[in-house]
């Protein structure tokens, strides 16, 4: 994370592109931040690449759209301690931390309040106290920001003081790390999780083939065979996946290593992703036209997420 770039000119240097490809007020307003090995992966020279677009600041993040707002989750009202968000039955999401192994132009939390959040177990007593309380609740989700983005110390401090609440049986990660930053992945990671009480769950994030290839493949396979079942989602995105031939090497990719391509979103009307955008009515026709070429399990179900349904809502 120290070697990142973050800063636009020197992204658009790295890949022998003009510089005023990049916004630098979009940059002002949620700065870039991208690990070396993932930038290795674009093309030099394409200002189109998926995995670019991803990145780079652009002048389109700062037009004003409406409908696209701070919190299109209603994350805030959602929150049941600092950190601590349950809008779905038997499961939590606690934000374990507001820092992130890359910036998504598109994540919908962009705009949380981070600065609020836990960073201590000290701070996060009321959130495990809210937990120990109430025993419909079956699974911690650890969120963000990136939860792998704490040192294994802290992790295992968290995760310990979970593992202690009796009714708790799952324990799932939602990271982009070992996408971005696969090294993440080391036998100490995996040694904790396996080790754990709690049943892990990993939920990658990936929106393109060709992040998962070379050291991603190789991670991803180790977390799967220490017997860690692993999930992708990813956001359907103008410009890097909205096509068919995309998704079907995506979940391909993803299959063949015995990653379920979990989830499919629609985009979260997030202030600043206007451009990202692909209609509902082109998602659906896109997974139709999955469905046509892939086996079942290959599908990621598409889904939406719509503030205060009980659960996310599956279009397709
Ligand atoms: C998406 C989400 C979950 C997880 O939902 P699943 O359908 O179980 O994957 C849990 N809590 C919150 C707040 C969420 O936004
Ligand atoms: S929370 Fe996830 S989607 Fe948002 S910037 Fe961080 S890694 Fe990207």
């Amino acid at each position: 994370m120290k070697s990142a770039i973050r800063d636009a000119g020197e992204l658009c240097r790295e890949l022998e592109l003009p510089a005023d490809l990049a916004s630098m007020a979009a940059a002002a307003s949620f700065r870039v931040f991208a690990p070396r090995g993932y930038v290795a992966k674009m093309v030099p020279g394409d200002p189109d690449d998926p995995l670019l677009l991803q990145v780079l600041p652009r002048v389109a993040e700062t037009s004003d759209a409406s409908g696209f707002v701070q919190d299109p989750v209603g994350d805030l009202d959602a929150s049941r301690a600092p950190g601590l968000i349950q809008k779905y039955r038997g499961r939590v999401l606690l934000i374990a931390t507001g820092a992130c192994a890359v910036h998504c132009r598109y994540c919908f939390r962009r705009h949380f309040p981070y600065e609020a959040t836990p960073r201590t177990l000290e701070a996060w007593r009321p959130a495990i106290d809210q937990i120990s309380k109430d025993n419909s609740i079956e699974e911690v989700i650890l969120s963000g920001g990136d939860p792998l983005t704490l040192v294994d110390s802290l992790l295992e401090q968290l995760v310990g003081e979970l593992e202690r609440i009796p009714h708790l049986k799952r324990l799932r990660i939602h990271s982009r790390l070992p996408v971005v930053i696969p090294e993440r992945v080391s036998d100490e990671l995996l040694a904790w999780l396996t080790g754990s009480r709690l049943t892990p769950f990993v939920v990658i994030h990936s929106n393109h083939a060709r992040e998962i290839q070379g050291d991603v493949a190789t991670a991803l396979s180790k977390l799967i065979h220490a017997g860690i079942p692993v999930l992708n989602q990813s956001v359907l995105l103008r410009g890097v996946n909205d096509d068919v031939e995309s998704l079907v090497e995506l979940s391909r990719a993803l299959v063949n290593l015995r990653v379920v391509p979990y989830y499919l979103h629609q985009l979260d009307r997030v202030a600043g992703a206007t451009h990202f955008e692909v209609p509902v009515d082109r998602g659906l026709q896109l997974i139709e036209q999955l469905r046509s070429q892939l086996p079942g399990y290959a599908v990621p179900r598409y889904v939406q997420e719509i503030a205060g349904e009980l659960s996310k809502r599956v279009l397709a």
